[in-house]
């Protein structure tokens, strides 16, 4: 009979250090019994961001900086393989391959330190380094446990474009190439434990999927086998309806659809990688969320079409680090083309626009930024619009950067009359200001601005308005007086 196929990624955290992998290796021993299993892992924590320093430093020079990154690297690493594996053979085989990596990585850095230059392409070999570390160390923590286990490489399963430091995936060649490689050893009862976050493309040249692309990785292996599911373990309980250290009363969501997730990816709540869920979305593979240090409790299932909650709103987003601009003026009715000329002005300057309000008067286009792009865009802004702010047709381009935005987010918000209403009536009584307001067509995101000060006191009155800690209103008020 066929075992289930279960494809399981731990992130950074859940291979943080020696005790982290020995959990994880216990969770994939257990998991194993009754399933086929693929495990996907991250570099252990922190890793990837010291490499990438090890490649600006060499960029810049500056060679025995990234030489001494490297040897912090290096003890952490056979620190955990000391602990891991108890076996000297098998310990001295683990280590063999992890210094052959380091010897790749010391090489990639000297030649970037010579050219003043790091290409995108070196740059993902280098940053690429943690996963080729972590997956042999997990793979042989996992034999250590007696269940048999191999280190796989992902240049060998997912075949990407070539847009370096963002691929995506050819399924096609990465269904053959995973079925190829991987079948015979989930046949034998063998767990191929797999690098996230890289692939390569039909030449061979190492990609990386992105930032925190090791979720990606999982997903399309999972599509790629045609997995029952993929457990994402990460050190949170799942996916919540608010940022706990916001809202204490926030609570894991048990099951959402493909569609809220991702919108909560883009909003800030940075449980999963924002590209996830497209690799499953044709096949409808559910994808769970879970906490490697709590175990026990179920997290969150994310299917095609989740799990309606009544009231429409499933959970609460908020981003901080973000700006408000303002080009406005009662002269810009009369400018042709101010809208068109505000967002090519963005493009131009590579900011990435979060949120667009513009009122029908027309006197205002407001629209918010990440504040890493602030300053550029405000300033681009003022060049363009230069000759009409001269001519006092543009009045002011402002930026106000003590803003924070909270998305409301819920696909059963579609056609559910009064969400808005209920939400703008919580914030009346809380007397928060609302600056601004978008909702897309799409209806499943209500996003509304406020000051910074009343981001809390916003957020804590529509996770109650709605009831999402799961009280009523009337005890959760009972319950806080
Ligand atoms: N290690 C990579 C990163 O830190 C990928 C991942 O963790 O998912 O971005
Ligand atoms: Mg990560």
């Amino acid at each position: 009979m066929n075992k289930p196929l279960r494809v399981m990624k731990f992130g950074g955290t859940s291979v943080g250090d020696a005790s982290c992998i020995a959990r994880v290796a216990q969770i994939l021993k257990e998991a194993a019994r009754e399933n086929s299993v693929v495990a996907v892992v991250s570099a252990m924590s922190g890793v990837t961001n010291r490499l990438i320093e090890a490649a600006k430093r060499s960029e810049a020079g500056e060679r025995e900086h990234a030489e001494t990154i490297f040897k912090d690297l290096r003890k952490q690493h056979e620190a955990a393989l000391a602990v891991l594996i108890q076996d000297g053979e098998k310990r001295r085989q683990v280590a063999a391959r992890l210094e052959k990596t380091f010897a790749d990585g010391e090489r990639l850095c000297q030649g970037t330190a010579l050219l003043r230059e790091v290409t995108p392409r070196a740059l993902d070999a280098i940053s690429s380094l943690g996963e080729r570390l972590s997956a042999p160390m997990v793979a042989g923590a996992l034999s250590e446990t007696g269940a048999p286990a191999e280190s796989v490489d992902a240049t060998e399963l997912i075949v990407t474009d070539s847009n370096h430091g963002g691929a995506d995936p050819l399924m096609d060649r990465t269904r053959d190439r995973s079925e190829a490689r991987l079948r015979p050893l989930l046949r034998e009862g063998v767990v191929p434990v797999v690098t996230g976050f890289i692939g390569a493309t039909r030449d061979g040249v190492l990609t990386t999927l992105g930032r925190g692309g090791s979720d990606y990785s999982a997903t399309i292996l999972g599509a790629a086998l045609g997995a029952d599911e993929v457990i994402i373990w990460t050190d949170v309980d799942g996916v919540l309806t608010a940022d706990p250290r916001l809202v204490p009363e926030a609570r894991t969501i048990p099951e959402i659809s493909y569609r809220e997730a991702t919108e909560l990816a883009y909003f800030g709540a940075k449980v999963l990688h924002p590209k996830t869920l497209r690799a499953v979305e044709q096949a409808g593979i559910p994808v769970w969320i879970r906490n490697t240090f709590a175990p026990e409790h179920k997290g969150t299932k994310i299917t095609p079409k989740g799990r309606s909650n009544g009231g429409g709103v499933k959970a609460l987003t908020a981003i901080r680090d973000v700006a408000l601009i303002t080009v406005g003026g009662p002269g810009i009715v009369g400018v042709p083309d101010v809208v068109g000329r505000t967002f090519s002005t963005t493009a131009l300057v590579h900011a990435n626009v979060l949120l667009i309000s513009q009122s029908s008067s027309q006197n205002d286009i407001c629209f918010i930024v990440a504040a890493a792009d602030a300053k550029r865009t405000v300033k681009a802004l003022r060049n363009e619009f230069a000759q009409d702010v001269a001519h006092e047709k543009v009045e002011h381009i402002t930026i106000d950067p003590n803003i924070a935005i909270v998305a409301v987010v819920g696909e059963n918000m579609q056609g559910t009359p009064g969400v808005a209403g209920r939400t703008f009536s919580a914030l009346g009584r809380e007397n928060v200001n609302i600056i601004a307001i978008a909702q897309g067509s799409s209806e499943s995101n209500i996003s509304y601005v406020v000051a910074e000060k009343d981001m809390k006191t916003a957020l804590a009155a529509t996770h109650r308005e709605f009831g999402l800690s799961g009280r009523s209103y009337l005890e959760t008020v009972a319950a806080s007086s």
